[in-house]
Protein backbone atom coordinates (compact mmCIF):
# COMPACT_ATOMS: atom_id res chain seq x y z
CA UNK A 1 0.00 0.00 0.00
CA UNK A 2 1.82 3.06 -1.33
CA UNK A 3 0.89 5.91 1.44
CA UNK A 4 1.88 9.59 1.64
CA UNK A 5 5.03 10.83 3.50
CA UNK A 6 3.00 12.05 6.59
CA UNK A 7 4.28 12.11 10.31
CA UNK A 8 1.74 10.00 11.39
CA UNK A 9 2.38 7.60 8.52
CA UNK A 10 6.40 7.86 8.81
CA UNK A 11 5.32 7.16 13.25
CA UNK A 12 3.44 4.07 11.70
CA UNK A 13 6.42 2.94 9.22
CA UNK A 14 8.72 3.11 11.86
CA UNK A 15 5.97 0.56 14.38
CA UNK A 16 6.02 -1.46 11.94
CA UNK A 17 9.90 -1.42 11.43
CA UNK A 18 10.05 -2.34 15.03
CA UNK A 19 8.09 -5.32 14.90
CA UNK A 20 9.53 -6.83 12.07
CA UNK A 21 7.70 -5.69 8.41
CA UNK A 22 9.10 -4.31 5.77
CA UNK A 23 8.74 -0.99 4.20
CA UNK A 24 9.87 0.88 1.18
CA UNK A 25 11.27 4.28 1.81
CA UNK A 26 12.11 7.28 -0.86
CA UNK A 27 15.80 8.22 -0.29
CA UNK A 28 18.10 10.65 -2.98
CA UNK A 29 19.80 7.94 -4.62
CA UNK A 30 16.48 4.84 -4.83
CA UNK A 31 13.77 3.12 -2.99
CA UNK A 32 14.75 1.10 -0.48
CA UNK A 33 13.52 -1.66 0.63
CA UNK A 34 13.85 -1.64 4.49
CA UNK A 35 13.97 -3.72 7.82
CA UNK A 36 15.19 -3.11 11.20
CA UNK A 37 18.95 -3.94 10.84
CA UNK A 38 18.43 -5.38 14.43
CA UNK A 39 16.07 -8.02 13.75
CA UNK A 40 17.73 -11.30 11.60
CA UNK A 41 14.11 -12.40 10.87
CA UNK A 42 12.89 -9.41 8.98
CA UNK A 43 16.20 -8.58 7.46
CA UNK A 44 15.54 -12.21 5.83
CA UNK A 45 11.88 -11.95 4.77
CA UNK A 46 14.04 -8.89 2.22
CA UNK A 47 15.74 -11.67 0.50
CA UNK A 48 12.70 -13.58 0.48
CA UNK A 49 10.70 -10.48 -1.57
CA UNK A 50 13.66 -9.53 -3.75
CA UNK A 51 14.87 -13.30 -4.82
CA UNK A 52 17.84 -11.94 -3.65
CA UNK A 53 21.31 -14.30 -3.29
CA UNK A 54 21.87 -14.69 0.60
CA UNK A 55 25.15 -13.67 -0.21
CA UNK A 56 24.83 -10.27 -1.01
CA UNK A 57 24.99 -7.88 2.25
CA UNK A 58 22.43 -5.02 2.77
CA UNK A 59 23.85 -1.22 3.19
CA UNK A 60 22.54 0.03 6.34
CA UNK A 61 21.00 3.38 7.13
CA UNK A 62 21.68 5.89 9.54
CA UNK A 63 21.24 9.08 10.67
CA UNK A 64 23.37 10.24 13.44
CA UNK A 65 27.18 9.24 13.75
CA UNK A 66 26.36 7.99 17.15
CA UNK A 67 24.69 5.21 15.06
CA UNK A 68 27.78 4.57 13.21
CA UNK A 69 29.78 4.20 16.07
CA UNK A 70 26.99 1.27 17.56
CA UNK A 71 27.60 -0.62 13.61
CA UNK A 72 31.40 -0.17 12.99
CA UNK A 73 34.87 -1.10 15.16
CA UNK A 74 36.55 1.91 14.55
CA UNK A 75 35.95 4.82 12.54
CA UNK A 76 39.57 6.08 10.73
CA UNK A 77 40.55 9.71 8.85
CA UNK A 78 39.44 8.67 6.33
CA UNK A 79 36.29 7.19 6.83
CA UNK A 80 36.13 10.82 8.92
CA UNK A 81 36.88 12.80 6.37
CA UNK A 82 34.43 10.96 4.05
CA UNK A 83 31.70 10.88 6.44
CA UNK A 84 32.67 15.28 6.50
CA UNK A 85 32.57 15.34 2.94
CA UNK A 86 29.56 13.46 1.75
CA UNK A 87 27.21 12.34 4.89
CA UNK A 88 24.33 13.08 4.63
CA UNK A 89 23.91 11.83 0.65
CA UNK A 90 25.00 9.23 -1.60
CA UNK A 91 28.47 7.39 0.05
CA UNK A 92 28.06 3.85 1.55
CA UNK A 93 31.59 3.12 3.38
CA UNK A 94 32.39 -0.27 4.11
CA UNK A 95 34.18 -0.72 7.64
CA UNK A 96 34.67 -3.69 10.26
CA UNK A 97 31.45 -4.46 11.56
CA UNK A 98 30.32 -4.80 15.27
CA UNK A 99 28.78 -7.43 17.13
CA UNK A 100 25.91 -5.51 17.14
CA UNK A 101 25.04 -6.28 13.35
CA UNK A 102 23.88 -9.44 12.89
CA UNK A 103 25.14 -11.84 9.99
CA UNK A 104 22.44 -12.20 7.57
CA UNK A 105 22.91 -8.17 7.27
CA UNK A 106 26.45 -8.65 5.97
CA UNK A 107 26.45 -11.92 4.36
CA UNK A 108 29.06 -13.09 7.18
CA UNK A 109 31.21 -10.94 5.90
CA UNK A 110 33.19 -9.09 9.22
CA UNK A 111 32.37 -5.71 7.01
CA UNK A 112 28.88 -3.96 6.80
CA UNK A 113 28.25 -1.02 4.29
CA UNK A 114 26.74 2.12 6.02
CA UNK A 115 25.19 4.93 4.38
CA UNK A 116 23.90 8.17 6.22
CA UNK A 117 21.26 9.29 3.33
CA UNK A 118 20.09 12.74 2.88
CA UNK A 119 16.31 12.47 1.87
CA UNK A 120 14.14 14.23 5.08
CA UNK A 121 11.97 11.00 5.09
CA UNK A 122 14.72 8.24 5.30
CA UNK A 123 15.89 10.67 8.07
CA UNK A 124 12.64 10.91 10.06
CA UNK A 125 11.91 7.08 9.63
CA UNK A 126 15.62 6.09 10.41
CA UNK A 127 15.41 8.70 13.63
CA UNK A 128 12.12 6.94 14.93
CA UNK A 129 13.17 3.18 13.97
CA UNK A 130 16.43 3.26 14.36
CA UNK A 131 19.17 1.72 11.94
CA UNK A 132 17.61 0.22 8.90
CA UNK A 133 19.04 -2.17 6.40
CA UNK A 134 17.91 -1.86 3.02
CA UNK A 135 18.63 -2.96 -0.69
CA UNK A 136 17.05 -1.01 -3.20
CA UNK A 137 13.57 -1.80 -3.46
CA UNK A 138 13.39 -4.20 -6.77
CA UNK A 139 13.23 -7.71 -7.67
CA UNK A 140 17.39 -9.13 -7.75
CA UNK A 141 18.88 -7.83 -10.72
CA UNK A 142 15.94 -5.73 -12.47
CA UNK A 143 16.12 -1.93 -12.64
CA UNK A 144 15.72 0.10 -9.34
CA UNK A 145 12.70 2.15 -8.56
CA UNK A 146 13.00 5.81 -8.32
CA UNK A 147 9.34 6.49 -7.53
CA UNK A 148 7.13 4.80 -5.16
CA UNK A 149 4.60 3.65 -8.43
CA UNK A 150 7.42 1.37 -9.40
CA UNK A 151 7.83 -0.41 -6.04
CA UNK A 152 4.30 -0.67 -6.05
CA UNK A 153 4.06 -2.72 -9.57
CA UNK A 154 7.09 -5.31 -8.37
CA UNK A 155 6.36 -6.24 -4.77
CA UNK A 156 2.44 -4.74 -4.10
CA UNK A 157 1.38 -6.20 -1.24
CA UNK A 158 4.19 -8.41 -0.41
CA UNK A 159 5.45 -5.77 1.80
CA UNK A 160 3.43 -4.02 4.79
CA UNK A 161 4.12 -0.14 3.53
CA UNK A 162 5.20 1.70 0.70
CA UNK A 163 6.36 5.41 2.09
CA UNK A 164 5.79 8.09 -1.29
CA UNK A 165 8.32 10.62 -1.25
CA UNK A 166 8.06 11.58 -5.25
CA UNK A 167 10.66 11.08 -7.49
CA UNK A 168 14.08 10.45 -6.33
CA UNK A 169 16.87 13.40 -6.99
CA UNK A 170 20.10 11.87 -7.25
CA UNK A 171 18.57 8.26 -8.97
CA UNK A 172 21.19 6.42 -9.24
CA UNK A 173 22.71 4.12 -6.25
CA UNK A 174 25.21 5.46 -3.78
CA UNK A 175 28.91 5.09 -4.68
CA UNK A 176 30.36 2.39 -2.46
CA UNK A 177 33.98 2.79 -0.99
CA UNK A 178 35.29 -0.10 1.27
CA UNK A 179 37.45 1.32 3.62
CA UNK A 180 38.28 -2.01 5.45
CA UNK A 181 41.54 -2.52 4.12
CA UNK A 182 44.95 -0.35 3.87
CA UNK A 183 43.82 1.16 0.25
CA UNK A 184 40.55 2.59 -0.50
CA UNK A 185 38.50 1.00 -3.59
CA UNK A 186 35.63 2.00 -4.98
CA UNK A 187 33.02 -1.39 -5.13
CA UNK A 188 30.47 0.26 -6.96
CA UNK A 189 30.40 3.97 -8.98
CA UNK A 190 27.41 5.95 -8.10
CA UNK A 191 25.95 9.27 -6.68
CA UNK A 192 29.43 10.64 -5.47
CA UNK A 193 31.84 11.43 -8.47
CA UNK A 194 35.51 9.49 -8.24
CA UNK A 195 36.89 12.81 -8.58
CA UNK A 196 35.36 13.99 -5.85
CA UNK A 197 35.93 11.70 -3.73
CA UNK A 198 39.69 11.52 -4.70
CA UNK A 199 39.97 15.70 -3.99
CA UNK A 200 39.10 14.44 -0.09
CA UNK A 201 41.09 11.46 0.63
CA UNK A 202 43.31 11.28 -2.60
CA UNK A 203 43.88 8.18 -5.24
CA UNK A 204 41.64 5.24 -5.18
CA UNK A 205 41.06 2.11 -6.83
CA UNK A 206 38.05 0.91 -8.56
CA UNK A 207 37.48 -2.25 -8.83
CA UNK A 208 33.73 -2.53 -9.68
CA UNK A 209 34.13 -5.61 -12.48
CA UNK A 210 35.15 -8.83 -10.29
CA UNK A 211 34.16 -12.98 -11.02
CA UNK A 212 33.25 -13.07 -7.10
CA UNK A 213 31.52 -10.12 -6.33
CA UNK A 214 31.82 -8.17 -3.02
CA UNK A 215 29.03 -6.14 -4.01
CA UNK A 216 26.00 -7.37 -6.48
CA UNK A 217 26.00 -4.19 -8.40
CA UNK A 218 29.65 -6.20 -9.64
CA UNK A 219 27.59 -8.71 -11.47
CA UNK A 220 27.60 -8.46 -15.01
CA UNK A 221 24.42 -7.96 -15.73
CA UNK A 222 22.77 -6.05 -13.41
CA UNK A 223 19.91 -3.40 -13.12
CA UNK A 224 18.42 -4.84 -16.54
CA UNK A 225 15.39 -4.33 -18.07
CA UNK A 226 13.53 -7.35 -19.32
CA UNK A 227 13.33 -6.19 -22.91
CA UNK A 228 17.11 -6.35 -24.43
CA UNK A 229 19.64 -3.10 -24.37
CA UNK A 230 22.14 -2.32 -26.59
CA UNK A 231 24.40 0.58 -26.21
CA UNK A 232 25.42 2.82 -29.18
CA UNK A 233 28.74 4.95 -29.39
CA UNK A 234 28.71 6.40 -32.49
CA UNK A 235 25.18 7.85 -34.81
CA UNK A 236 22.46 6.48 -33.45
CA UNK A 237 20.00 5.00 -36.11
CA UNK A 238 16.83 3.36 -35.76
CA UNK A 239 17.74 -0.64 -36.32
CA UNK A 240 15.79 -2.51 -39.25
CA UNK A 241 12.91 -5.01 -38.98
CA UNK A 242 12.54 -4.31 -35.32
CA UNK A 243 10.76 -2.52 -33.02
CA UNK A 244 13.17 -0.55 -31.04
CA UNK A 245 13.29 2.43 -28.10
CA UNK A 246 15.27 4.73 -27.81
CA UNK A 247 17.34 5.89 -24.44
CA UNK A 248 18.80 9.47 -25.87
CA UNK A 249 21.00 11.77 -23.71
CA UNK A 250 20.62 15.05 -25.16
CA UNK A 251 18.68 14.80 -28.53
CA UNK A 252 15.54 12.87 -29.88
CA UNK A 253 16.32 10.68 -33.09
CA UNK A 254 13.58 10.14 -36.05
CA UNK A 255 12.96 6.25 -36.44
CA UNK A 256 12.21 4.71 -32.86
CA UNK A 257 8.81 3.61 -32.01
CA UNK A 258 9.93 5.21 -28.35
CA UNK A 259 12.11 7.74 -27.33
CA UNK A 260 13.51 8.75 -23.63
CA UNK A 261 15.51 11.83 -23.63
CA UNK A 262 17.63 12.11 -20.31
CA UNK A 263 18.48 15.45 -20.09
CA UNK A 264 17.81 17.92 -23.01
CA UNK A 265 20.11 20.42 -21.65
CA UNK A 266 23.05 17.76 -21.58
CA UNK A 267 23.59 17.78 -18.00
CA UNK A 268 24.51 14.20 -16.56
CA UNK A 269 23.52 15.47 -13.23
CA UNK A 270 19.82 15.61 -14.65
CA UNK A 271 20.32 12.36 -16.73
CA UNK A 272 21.77 10.08 -14.03
CA UNK A 273 17.90 11.18 -12.00
CA UNK A 274 15.76 10.36 -15.26
CA UNK A 275 18.04 7.20 -16.37
CA UNK A 276 15.85 4.48 -14.11
CA UNK A 277 12.74 6.20 -14.56
CA UNK A 278 12.91 6.46 -18.82
CA UNK A 279 14.22 2.48 -18.44
CA UNK A 280 10.74 1.77 -16.49
CA UNK A 281 8.88 3.17 -19.69
CA UNK A 282 11.15 1.42 -22.31
CA UNK A 283 10.54 -1.70 -20.56
CA UNK A 284 6.90 -0.77 -20.71
CA UNK A 285 6.76 0.22 -23.84
CA UNK A 286 6.39 -3.23 -26.02
CA UNK A 287 9.72 -2.65 -28.11
CA UNK A 288 12.14 -5.21 -28.97
CA UNK A 289 15.09 -3.55 -28.42
CA UNK A 290 16.16 -0.76 -26.55
CA UNK A 291 19.22 1.59 -27.65
CA UNK A 292 20.72 3.12 -25.41
CA UNK A 293 22.94 5.99 -26.76
CA UNK A 294 26.46 6.24 -24.69
CA UNK A 295 26.97 9.75 -22.13
CA UNK A 296 30.45 11.07 -21.96
CA UNK A 297 32.41 9.26 -19.31
CA UNK A 298 32.80 11.48 -16.52
CA UNK A 299 31.17 12.44 -12.75
CA UNK A 300 27.99 10.79 -12.62
CA UNK A 301 28.39 9.67 -16.05
CA UNK A 302 30.85 6.62 -15.38
CA UNK A 303 27.88 5.60 -13.00
CA UNK A 304 25.36 5.69 -15.82
CA UNK A 305 27.92 4.15 -18.40
CA UNK A 306 28.09 1.12 -15.63
CA UNK A 307 24.35 0.40 -14.89
CA UNK A 308 23.80 0.39 -19.15
CA UNK A 309 26.60 -2.10 -19.38
CA UNK A 310 25.29 -3.98 -16.53
CA UNK A 311 21.84 -4.00 -18.33
CA UNK A 312 23.14 -4.87 -21.59
CA UNK A 313 24.94 -7.61 -19.94
P1 LIG B 1 21.58 -2.45 -3.19
O1 LIG B 1 21.19 -1.51 -2.10
O2 LIG B 1 20.53 -3.40 -3.63
O3 LIG B 1 22.13 -1.71 -4.35
O4 LIG B 1 22.73 -3.35 -2.59
C1 LIG B 1 23.63 -2.94 -1.59
C2 LIG B 1 25.05 -2.94 -2.07
O5 LIG B 1 25.99 -2.79 -0.99
C3 LIG B 1 25.40 -4.22 -2.72
O6 LIG B 1 26.12 -3.97 -3.90
C4 LIG B 1 26.22 -4.92 -1.64
O7 LIG B 1 27.03 -5.96 -2.07
C5 LIG B 1 26.99 -3.80 -1.07
N1 LIG B 1 27.52 -4.17 0.24
C6 LIG B 1 26.85 -4.26 1.37
N2 LIG B 1 27.64 -4.69 2.39
C7 LIG B 1 28.87 -4.85 1.88
C8 LIG B 1 30.13 -5.27 2.42
N3 LIG B 1 30.27 -5.60 3.71
N4 LIG B 1 31.18 -5.35 1.60
C9 LIG B 1 31.04 -5.02 0.30
N5 LIG B 1 29.89 -4.61 -0.27
C10 LIG B 1 28.81 -4.53 0.49
MG1 LIG C 1 20.07 -3.00 -5.87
Amino acid sequence: MIVEATEENIRKAAEILKRGGLVAFPTETVYGLGAHAFIPKAVARIFEVKKRPLSDPLIVHIQSIDELKLLVRRIDERAKKLAKAFWPGPLTMVLPKSERVPEIVTAGLDTVAVRMPSHPVARRLIKEAGPIAAPSANPFSRVSPTKAEHVEEYFGDKINLIIDGGKCEVGVESTIIDLSEKRPVILRLGGVPVEDIEKVIGRVEIRTLTEKPKAPGQLKKHYSPKTPLKIVYGEVKPPKGVKAGLLAFKEPKQGFEVVEVLSPSGDLREAAANLYEALHRLDKAGVDVIIAEAVPEVGLGKAIMDRLRRAQG
